[in-house]
């Protein structure tokens, strides 16, 4: 018999090809979301293959008892959150609810149907870490009221959320601290290092680099990350896992690459480096691997040539011309 699945945020980059997988290993997939910073056409090839999709707010309880009525999960995967750093400043009170009363919602759902729940969780529970490579024994160096709080807070309080509901109600949760990910159907003007990188890159113009571009980022091709959430949910491992790839780049680094893959020979742009931006960030996956056997596979080369191709297409579709979203800009 088939599973079923519910994926919140199934329209957005993440939970979109998380949502193509489940479909392709036999499951009943319903996605959830509000479109916030999801995109329908993300949803294109998961149409073609049965996916139910339900237009609702994860916050709105009513609405989701509503619009879920009947329905019954096995598994319930949530990945709805806005992610970008431009988004932060944007839409801060609405992260914070979406990370809090959305998840709380969730995790009552499963409860009330005896569902796993995996959160979405973040390497930025980690803040500006002092400990390198990050594991997750580490606390943190969050900063309560900066740019970046709403996200870092969101997350870590889904967390102690998720784990409160383990304790008092004995729900089934995972959480996956996920790494800085990318690969296509990321939104090219989402403000991130890719596809800012890539648009600017193919429209000819310099990279934005914040502060002197020393900062460290690891970079994990989508189809790894979906793979290492999907191995965490059908684990018995119930405290945070990192999912990531340990491939550790400097912003500059990026950069050069993705000039030399595109051609671009255009000067960089030098801007300030935002409040809080972490200086190093890379996971250590040794409890991933010892609990799911998961290990990415996909290469930083093999990744950002799909990306090109996929951004590539963006800008035809646009007709030519994107604008990038820059922080402060
Ligand atoms: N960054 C940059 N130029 C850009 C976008 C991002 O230099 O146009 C830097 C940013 O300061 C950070 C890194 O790239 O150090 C990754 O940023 P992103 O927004 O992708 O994700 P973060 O890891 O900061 O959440």
């Amino acid at each position: 018999m088939s599973k079923n699945a519910l994926v919140a945020g199934g329209a957005g980059f993440i939970g979109s090809h998380l949502t193509d997988l489940l479909l392709s290993k036999g499951y009943n997939v319903t996605v959830v979301d509000n479109l916030v910073t999801g995109r329908p056409q993300n949803l294109d090839a998961a149409r073609k293959n049965g996916v139910h999709y339900v237009d609702c707010d994860i916050r709105d309880a009513s609405g989701l008892a509503k619009t879920l009525a009947g329905k019954k999960f096995d598994e319930i995967y949530n990945l709805a959150s806005p992610a970008s750093p431009v988004d932060f400043a944007k839409m801060p009170v609405f992260i914070l609810e979406t990370g809090s009363i959305g998840h709380r919602n969730l995790l009552d759902l499963a409860r009330a149907q005896g569902a796993r729940i995996l959160f979405a969780s973040s390497s930025e529970v980690y803040g500006d870490a002092e400990v390198h490579p990050q594991v997750e024994s580490y606390f943190g160096n969050v900063n309560t009221v900066g740019h970046r709080s709403c996200y870092d807070e969101a997350k870590r309080f889904g967390e102690a959320l998720s784990l409160s509901y383990k304790i008092e109600h004995g729900v089934e949760v995972r959480m996956a601290r996920i790494f800085n990910t990318y690969g296509p159907r990321m939104r090219p003007d989402d403000g991130r290092i890719t596809p800012n990188f890539f648009i600017q890159a193919l429209q000819g113009q310099p990279l934005t680099i914040y502060g002197d571009g020393s900062q460290t980022r690891s970079f994990c091709y989508v189809s790894d990350q979906v793979a290492g959430q999907y191995a965490l949910m059908q684990s018995s491992e119930s405290r945070p896992v990192n999912i990531g790839n340990p491939i550790e780049r400097t912003v500059l680094e990026m950069a050069t690459t993705i000039n030399k893959l595109t051609g671009n020979t255009a000067e960089i742009r030098r801007l300030p480096l935002p409040e809080n931006d972490p200086k190093m960030r890379k996971p250590d996956i040794s409890r991933a691997k010892a609990s799911t056997g998961w290990e990415p596979r996909v290469s930083l080369e093999e990744g950002l040539q799909s990306c090109l191709e996929n951004f590539r297409r963006e800008l035809e579709l646009a007709g030519g011309k994107i604008t990038a979203r820059v922080l402060g800009g």
